[in-house]
């Protein structure tokens, strides 16, 4: 029987991963009560439907059932909840369902090779379950997104390694995870709000080296990341292996006359590096993204799969939706879809991959500046279209750092005003140019998330160019 059989378990939030908890825990014999603050229609159909062995407390976020042995957060309660006040206040442990998952993994239960960072976590962790599917391994990409991993962890599946994305949130609430190995793959002011500072927020994003058994991955261009290794208490033996888009030093991976060397895993000691993959195998080839090629092969090789391997893991890779994704072009102008680009770190990658640009932005900021991503990226704006509720911190930053980039400021939050962006945007535009949607910012007082934000945009262009010349 499992370390939950009897304990009472009060599980915070009725959304996917609070109830995919709330039903794993019951099945091992926990009683489980889940309460959210909320009590909807919505939410009183979803309790209805949970099962009879799980109570269910609607209305009330705040106290802590009564014989509450342990608390179980869901992704978007912040860490100074009242619930977990309380919780604190009466000596009863917090954790999140990565925590669950990794205290009810069995005999045998296989590695985790996991994925942190600002920017690039979904994206390298699809590249890394890629790359070690075209190892012939057995792996699922489980963590922040998809299948909820306390979920993947009780499937029967013998899996023989998994690839774990894991958020800042999650890392918070994961005290004893021990990875394999792991990757930070990028340190930027992002969920400020959250973490209450950038240095509880590296703090947390660091959490993910401790007790690392083969590497620890960092990004050379990155300093944070390569102190957080350093920081880290680690398993005898772990290496500290270093990314880099030039010329890889020793126990680095990084980049040569267009082709990805490894010279941390080298086979061969006769050798001096070992070629991986072309830049030309990733898509898209952008800067950004031959780093999380990078970070990607780097864990897998810590994991021992060959190069083959790695380059057919990564040609095999495609992106997912709203990720630096091309719609349409229309006038000889390209329209991209970065709707995921929900921070400026985000932003400034998106925008660093293309010339001369008409830029979509703003939403929800998140207690973030923009002033260092309009400095860096003022030579490559052709023009700006602002929407969202905190579109006045762009266009200040604008005005204060790219004063001739012409700015149309659309005051509105609705819905509909993509479809006016993207018309303004194309009369922003000239031949050559790229309309991107990298918006900075969240999209969560427009829309429901980032994904709708991207359909609207599309739905937009499609529109825009049922009226003109397309060339899709
Ligand atoms: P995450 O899972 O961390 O949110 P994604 O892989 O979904 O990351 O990518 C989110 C967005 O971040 C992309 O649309 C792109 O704009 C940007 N991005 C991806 N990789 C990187 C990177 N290594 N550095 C900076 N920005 C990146």
């Amino acid at each position: 029987t499992s370390e939950f059989n009897g304990k009472h378990i009060t599980v915070a939030g009725l959304g996917v991963s609070g109830v995919s908890a709330a039903r794993a825990l019951a099945g091992l014999g926990a009683r489980v009560t889940v309460v959210d603050g909320g009590d909807s229609v919505a939410l009183r159909e979803r309790a209805a439907g949970i099962g009879d062995d799980i109570a269910v407390r609607l209305g009330d976020a705040e106290t802590l059932p009564e014989g509450t042995d342990l608390v179980v957060t869901s992704p978007g309660w912040r860490p100074d909840s009242p619930l977990f006040a309380a919780a604190a206040a009466a000596g009863v442990e917090v954790v999140g369902d990565v925590e669950i998952a990794w205290r009810i993994r069995g005999e045998g239960a296989p590695p985790w090779l996991a994925v942190t960072g600002t920017n690039g976590k979904t994206t390298t962790v699809q590249m890394l379950a890629s790359i070690l599917e075209a190892a012939g391994l057995r792996t699922a990409a489980v963590g922040n997104i998809g299948t909820p991993i306390v979920d993947v962890v009780l499937s029967q599946e013998p899996y023989d390694v998994l690839a774990v994305e894991l958020s800042s949130y999650q890392l918070h609430w994961a005290p004893s995870v021990r990875a394999h190995s792991a990757a930070v793959l990028n340190l930027a002011p992002d969920h400020l709000d959250w973490h209450g500072s950038m240095a509880a927020y590296a703090a947390d994003k660091g959490r993910v080296y401790e007790g690392n058994q083969v590497a620890c991955v960092y990004n050379t261009a990155d300093v944070r990341t390569e102190q957080l290794v350093r920081d880290a208490d680690v398993e005898e033996g772990c290496r500290a292996i270093g990314f880099t888009l030039g010329a890889p030093g020793l126990s680095e991976l990084g980049v040569v006359d267009g082709i990805l060397v490894d010279r941390a895993f080298v086979a061969d000691r006769q050798r001096n590096a070992q070629e991986l993959a072309e830049v030309s195998d990733i898509h898209p080839p952008a800067p950004h993204n031959i780093a999380n090629a990078l970070a990607a092969a780097a864990l897998a090789r810590a994991f021992g799969v060959e190069p083959k391997a790695v380059r057919d893991g990564l040609r095999a890779f495609r992106p997912d939706a709203h990720r630096i994704a091309h719609v349409a072009d229309v006038d000889g102008v390209a329209y991209v879809d970065d709707s995921k680009a929900t921070n400026t770190h985000a932003a400034e990658a998106s925008l660093a991959s293309y010339e001369s640009i008409v830029w979509i932005a703003g939403g929800l900021a998140k207690g973030a500046t923009f002033d260092e991503l309009v400095t860096r990226s003022a030579k490559r704006l052709r023009g700006a279209v602002l929407i969202g509720a905190d579109r006045a911190l762009i266009k200040e930053a604008l005005t204060r750092h790219a004063p001739d980039v012409p700015v149309v400021d659309l005051d509105r939050t609705d819905t509909g005003a993509m479809a006016e962006a993207v018309r303004e945007a194309a009369r922003l535009a000239g031949e050559g140019d790229t309309v991107l949607m990298a918006p900075a910012c969240a999209s969560m007082d427009m829309f429901t998330n980032y994904g709708e934000r991207g359909e609207a945009f599309a739905a937009a262009v499609r529109e825009l160019a049922s009226g003109r010349t397309t060339k899709e």
